[in-house]
Parts: structure tokens; sequence; C-alpha cells
């Protein structure tokens, strides 16, 4: 287990810049996703610090050894770093013993507990151990090469899309079941998705990346509640923003006085919420006290986990919002609803 400290790395390939100066730390033991859009230099990134590329300028150090630094180059096989690609990279003329035991001394394959334990880790079968790449499962795997890239005790596991070649309901339970792995072996982990749901579900802290640099970075909660800016409230889920007016610590704006997530300088701003911060009631069966927030239905979609019901505030007809309800609530077009929200705003520009 250990921190492993990147900072200010940057790479170029030819007239395009990949990394545009990143600083990111993994402390010791935890799980970090390497969040962005696609060509946003997480691969890069994740290649420098399993020493597979070199940048043009920055550091990498793992606990306190420089691994990567001017002058200072250590090869990516001594870097004591597991590594799961996209589609696994088992070696498909190996069965899967031969595959997990490649990564073993020769003293822990005659043993042979290694092998076991870390079939158990990965809640694979003996029975499955003769069995050829191509006759398991995609899940299966990318367990076998979890079981390969943590064979040998690494400091530091980075995972690169291992869930993006999945199907859905294979891609959450194989997921679930490497994260447990990976908290069983109390390893620092790096993961590189471009999929939200997975950044936030499966990590502990985010780095939110955009054109080679880091945007924001913070817990799960914290950058799904209080994103940097308008872009990365966009990229992290669906938002409702709002203009509004800033003073002390609330802002008036079309739904009323809100409390802020953090202080701002009194003035205009751009606020969002997350759509599940809106709750509406049908006109007459709120109990609230307050002057209501009166809105019109435009439409509701039903996705079976929830609802999400597009708005128009009576108030202000062109502002249109969109709630995440209950999946059994089902109001028409035209039903007229009150609006109250639920926790704070963030503001996110001017
Ligand atoms: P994706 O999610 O699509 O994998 P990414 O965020 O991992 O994207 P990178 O693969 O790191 O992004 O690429 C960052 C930028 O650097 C992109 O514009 C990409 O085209 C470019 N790039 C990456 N590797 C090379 C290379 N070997 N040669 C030239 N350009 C490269």
């Amino acid at each position: 287990m250990n921190a492993v400290t990147a900072a200010g790395l940057a790479k170029k390939f030819g007239g395009v810049t990949a990394l545009a100066g990143v600083d990111v730390d993994l402390p010791a033991g935890s799980t970090t996703a390497l969040l962005g859009p696609s060509g946003c230099g997480k691969t890069t990134l994740l290649r420098i610090i399993a020493g597979f590329e070199k940048p043009d300028l920055g550091t990498v150090s793992v606990g306190s050894e420089m691994i990567t630094g001017p002058g200072i180059w250590k090869p990516a096989e001594r870097r004591s770093i597991g590594y799961v690609a996209q589609e696994g990279a088992l070696f498909p003329h190996l069965d899967v013993r031969r595959n997990i035991e490649f990564a073993l001394s020769r003293q822990e394959r005659r043993s042979g507990s290694r092998l076991a334990e870390l079939l158990d880790l990965v809640s694979l079968e003996s029975s499955q151990l003769q069995r050829f790449p191509h006759e398991l499962s995609g899940g299966q795997q990318q367990r076998v090469a979890l079981a390969r890239a943590l064979a040998r005790r690494p400091g530091l596991v980075l995972l690169d899309e291992p869930f993006a070649a999945l199907d859905a309901g294979l891609r959450s339970g194989t997921r679930d079941l490497v994260a447990a792995a990976l908290a069983v072996e109390k390893v620092t982990t790096l993961l590189v998705t471009h999929d939200q749901q997975e950044a936030l579900s499966f990590a502990d802290r985010v780095v939110v990346m955009r054109d080679g640099r880091v945007v924001q970075t913070g817990t799960p909660r914290e950058v799904y509640s209080q994103p940097a800016n308008r872009w990365s409230a966009a990229f992290l889920g669906d938002a409702v923003e709002l203009r509004g007016t800033v003073r002390g610590d609330r802002i008036s704006c079309a739904l009323g006085l809100l409390p802020l997530s953090a202080t701002c300088p009194d003035g205009e701003v751009t606020v969002v919420l997350r759509p599940e911060q809106l709750l509406i009631d049908r006109m007459g069966d709120s109990s609230s006290d307050e002057a209501p927030v009166i809105a019109q239905v435009v439409e509701t979609r039903y996705f079976g986990h929830d609802s999400v019901v597009g708005l128009r505030l009576a108030a202000d007809p062109e502002l249109r919002l969109t709630v995440r309800t209950a999946a059994d609530v089902n109001l028409g077009p035209g039903t007229r609803v009150t609006v109250r929200v639920r926790g704070a705003a963030t503001v996110v520009g001017p």
C-alpha cells in the first residue's frame, strides 16, 4: 500500500497536448477514479504512472521514491504496479491457471497457496482453472486479469476502463466484485473511466479531467453536489441551471431564497441544483406555509427506477426545470404543481 503523487505532468504528441500540467495525489489505500471525456488525457496519465510512457515534464513518486522525473526513470517491470486493460489482455493460448501463475514466483507456483487465495478473492472456482480465455465470459476474463494484476501484491493497481466492454448486467456485478477484492487487498487503485455513474459508485475519490487538465478533485459526493464549474456540473449528471442574486449565504432566484453550498461574494451568479433536489406536489397537496413556486408539467418520462418530470415555471415560462421523482409519479402534461428545493445550490459561474 503506497501513496502515489504525480506533479506537473505535461505531455505532447506532435502538436497535440495530451497533458497540460497535471497534479494528482492518490492517498495510500484509496480508490480514485479518473473521469473525463474521450481524449482528455486519462490514458496518457495512466500510462505515464505505469511507466509505459515518458512525460515531457513533471514527476511521479510512489511513497518517498521518485520513479519518473528529470534524469530518473524506473522501468515499468520494476514499478510494482498491477495493470488491468479494457479487454483484460489475457494470454489467449494459456489457461486460467497459467495466466495467473505467469505473475507468481516459482516458489508461490509450487505451493499453490497464493493461487488459491487469488481465486477466492475474485470469486473464481478452481474448476475454471483449466479454461482458456475464450471459454470465459467477459466478466470472468476481467476477474482473471485482476487476479493476475494482484498476484505480486503490487503497491498500486491501475484499471484502464476494465468494465467498458461488458454489457450492463455483467458490468455492475463485476464492478462490485472487483471493488470488494481491491478493498480486501487494501491496494491503492486508480480507475480510468468516462462513465460518471461508475466513477461515483466505485471510487472514494474522483479526479475530473478536461483537455489535459484537472478540473476538480473530491469525494464522489463533493464533485457531484458541488461541481467546480458549469462544464463539470453538466458532465457529472443532469443539472438545473438558474440565475440569481447572492446576498450573504443565500441566493434569491426563480425557486425562492436558497442556501448556498459555499460562501460567495454578493452579486449576480449562476447556480446549479440536481434534479433530485427539486420536490414537487400537485397544486393544493403541499402543506408548506410559504408562498409556493408554481409550475406546469410539460412531460413525464418513465425510467423504471425513477421518473423525470419536465416543468415550465408559471412566473417564467422560458425557464424549464427537470425534476427526478419516484417512478410511480405519473403527472400528465398541463398538471399544475408546486416546487420546493431540498439542500443547497452551488455557484458555478458569474
Ligand atoms: P479515451 O477515453 O478516448 O481513451 P483519454 O482521455 O484516455 O481518451 P488519451 O488517450 O490520453 O485520452 O489521449 C489524449 C490526447 O492525446 C488525444 O487527443 C489523443 O488523440 C492524443 N494521443 C494519445 N496518445 C497518442 C499517441 N501515441 N500519438 C499521438 N497522439 C496521441
